[in-house]
């Protein structure tokens, strides 16, 4: 193979450049990232870059150095399209590039709220490096915050806007926080939690309109129960859309996201899909996740691949939320849980296993991180091969 490309250098393409260069890939390797500047982590967004205990040059996952010693062309330029006859993509200024093999890790775009007013000065987004400084910037002077959607961003970026004395309020459409990842039980902890540090979680109600002044600002947020809130901040934290722009024009399969096969190879031989915006077969059905240890294995996974180990991907996943002082990771996945037990110790740590059946599906270890990688241990031993730390 004589050249490799890489579309999008987030967590996934830039760990699969650098796994590449491990597993002895030598010759051409393009890395193409549509974002300016080095590539960078994003956890710490809404964390400690958010609280400001950490700077920009440090959510970098590398040097500069990096990416020169190791022979990975870093350009800063989007993949505008793929000629797949021709085995070339196009990036954005017209340079044509070919490939042997071409992989897609271009990640997910956040969502819109879609409703009147949320183009309204105030009104924020976070999933870049550029968003997370434009909100560093809005928390120093913002008064009244209000959240859309209390997922693990908005959740996480509450947690830091109230560690920053702000007192935040979470519009969320469904009974409870972050319910697609973490069991009500654990949800439930965590509105107490914010609670008791004074933000406030609205349930069963979604928003139907934002109010600006004559300035063109955000000033209220409207519920569809007449509620208006005031807000001068606004994030809109409802969840991404895989980014399969470039997969659907050049003809590959996409449904929610490029579709891959076990291997992570799309519908063309030459072109792989991994991280956020691939969506592969899991337990007979398709499934896309979006965390960084799903990207970090997509990566080995293919730089396995592509270097001569061929091996279906069959990871067990595993997530985690940092709010005020607690941390929660959930090693499995709790969709579909059947019955649970919750062991507490002193001072509110628990370990939370969720079974189906008599089949353990998922451990929730709040602030007990030991718990944790027993959990993956046990899951593993129960018939999924264990993960490999990122
Ligand atoms: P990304 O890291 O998003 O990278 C995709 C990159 O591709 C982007 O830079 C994008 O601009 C670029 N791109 C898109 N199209 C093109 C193109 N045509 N050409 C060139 N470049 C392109 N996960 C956790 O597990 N734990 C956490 O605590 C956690 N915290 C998070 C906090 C925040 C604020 C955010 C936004 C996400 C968080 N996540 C967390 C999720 C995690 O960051 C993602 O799952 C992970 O980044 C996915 O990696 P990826 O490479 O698929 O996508």
């Amino acid at each position: 193979m004589d050249t490799i490309v890489v579309a999008g250098a987030g967590h996934a393409g830039t760990r699969l450049a650098a796994a590449l260069r491990e597993s002895g890939y030598s010759a051409r390797l393009v890395l193409a990232g549509e974002e300016p500047g080095l590539p960078y982590r994003h956890p710490p967004l809404t964390k400690n870059y958010l609280g400001g205990e950490l700077e920009e040059d440090e959510l970098h996952f590398h040097p500069a150095t990096f990416y020169r010693d190791n022979g990975i062309e870093l350009i800063n330029q989007r993949v505008a399209g793929i000629d797949r006859a021709g085995r070339a993509v196009r990036l954005a200024d017209g340079q044509a590039l070919g490939y042997d093999h071409l992989v897609l890790a271009t990640g997910a775009r956040n969502r819109r709220l879609g409703v009147a007013g949320d183009d309204l000065r105030g009104v924020l987004s976070l999933r870049t490096r550029q968003e997370a400084a434009a909100l560093r910037g809005a928390l120093a002077t913002a008064k009244d915050i209000v959240v859309v959607g209390a997922g693990f961003i908005g959740m996480e970026f509450a947690s830091t806007a109230n560690r920053l004395g702000h007192r935040v309020t979470i519009v969320e459409t469904l009974d409870r926080p972050m319910a697609r990842l973490v069991s009500p039980q654990s949800g439930r902890r965590f509105t107490t939690l914010h609670e008791l540090n004074g933000n406030r979680l609205i349930f069963g109600n979604g928003v139907v309109r934002l109010h600006g002044d004559p300035e063109g600002r955000v000033r209220a947020v409207e519920l569809d129960d007449g509620t208006r809130l005031p807000a001068d901040l606004v994030l809109v934290a409802v969840g991404v859309t895989p980014e399969t722009g470039l997969a659907r024009a050049a003809g590959l399969d996409v449904a929610d996201g490029v579709v891959v096969d076990e291997y992570l190879l799309t519908s063309d031989p030459h072109i792989s899909a991994i991280g956020d915006c691939a969506a592969f077969p899991h337990e007979g059905r398709r499934i896309r996740r979006e965390s960084v240890q799903n990207a970090l294995d997509h990566a080995g996974l293919v730089a396995a691949r592509l270097t001569g180990s061929r091996q279906p991907y069959g990871k067990i996943p595993w997530f985690w939320t940092e709010q005020f002082d607690w941390t929660l990771q959930i090693a499995g996945h709790p969709d579909g849980h059947t019955a649970s037990e919750l062991h507490e110790s002193a001072g509110g740590v628990f370990s939370h296993q969720l079974y189906q059946g008599r089949r353990l599906i998922a451990v929730e270890s709040l602030n007990l991180p030991d718990d944790h990688f027993a959990a993956l241990q046990k899951l593993s031993d129960a018939g999924e091969p264990i993960l490999e730390a990122g």
